[in-house]
């Protein structure tokens, strides 16, 4: 499945997505049927195909769904009002944008905060963000794309000390894993580079890094592979369907 990941907050039994993935269907049924709650909204990172063309299901055809709050930066709030067929889950009140900015907090329950932060990727259609989930105990940092960790105006290694989880981009696992393609031209802080790049934290704060959104050609995907072996080993981790972070 396409990477994504909710919160559902069991006090009150409503649960947020991130990300509107290809396989939101399934990812859906998970939170409502096993889990018994209630989709309250959608916070999008970006206008790639992985990330939001699953907001068709919400549609008049599928769910016919009634004013989903769909969390969107403004361009990416543009591009959905302004394109079809998205445009036609404004008109009908299918989904409900609500425009969110950098680093501006929103407040889901009292002692549950998400924050969206910039960061660079490809911005054909849209900017695209990461986001901070702060719940009454724990925080984690959700960064499913970003070109490079030293592109980016922050330190991901400070990121990381100060929050309890960080299921950051994991998309390739090192250059040329993808046949015949420039992957320069698709920029990813491959697996290898992240786990140089964080060498130099200490156990307790490498082991708090999950890799997501592992493309099809990443040998990551295998659990028993020896690149799954070989993260493990240098303490990281690879994240896995159906894994809970408790906040
Ligand atoms: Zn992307
Ligand atoms: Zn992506």
């Amino acid at each position: 499945m396409v990477s994504s990941i909710a919160i559902i907050d069991p006090r009150s039994g409503l649960a947020w997505m991130f990300d509107a993935t290809p396989d939101f269907a399934k990812q859906y049924n998970i939170i409502t049927k096993e889990h018994g709650a209630r989709l309250a909204g959608i916070f999008l990172t970006h206008a790639h195909i992985g990330h939001y063309t699953g907001l068709m299901h919400l549609g008049r055809e599928v769910m016919g769904a009634k004013n989903i709050a769909v969390y969107a930066m403004p361009r990416m709030k543009m591009f959905l009002e302004k394109n079809g067929p998205w445009k036609q889950l404004v008109s009908l009140k299918n989904i409900h944008i609500t425009p969110i900015k950098d680093k501006k907090e929103i407040l889901l329950a009292r002692d549950l905060i998400v924050e969206p932060f910039l960061v660079p990727h490809r911005d054909e259609f849209s900017e695209t963000v990461g986001y901070n989930i702060m719940g009454p105990n724990e925080s984690l940092i959700y960064i499913p794309d970003i070109d490079k960790w030293d592109r980016w105006e922050h330190d991901i290694r400070f990121w990381v000390e100060s929050n309890s989880y960080a299921l950051l981009d994991g998309t390739f696992y090192y250059d040329g894993e993808v046949p015949n393609r420039n992957m320069s031209e698709i920029p990813h802080p491959f697996i290898i580079e992240s786990m140089n790049y964080f060498e130099d934290l200490l156990d307790r704060n490498q082991k708090k890094i999950f890799f997501i959104h592992l493309n099809h050609t990443n040998p990551a995907i295998q659990k028993n592979s020896a690149a799954s072996k070989n993260i493990i080993k240098n303490g990281f981790n690879t994240a896995r369907k159906g894994m809970k972070f408790f906040f």
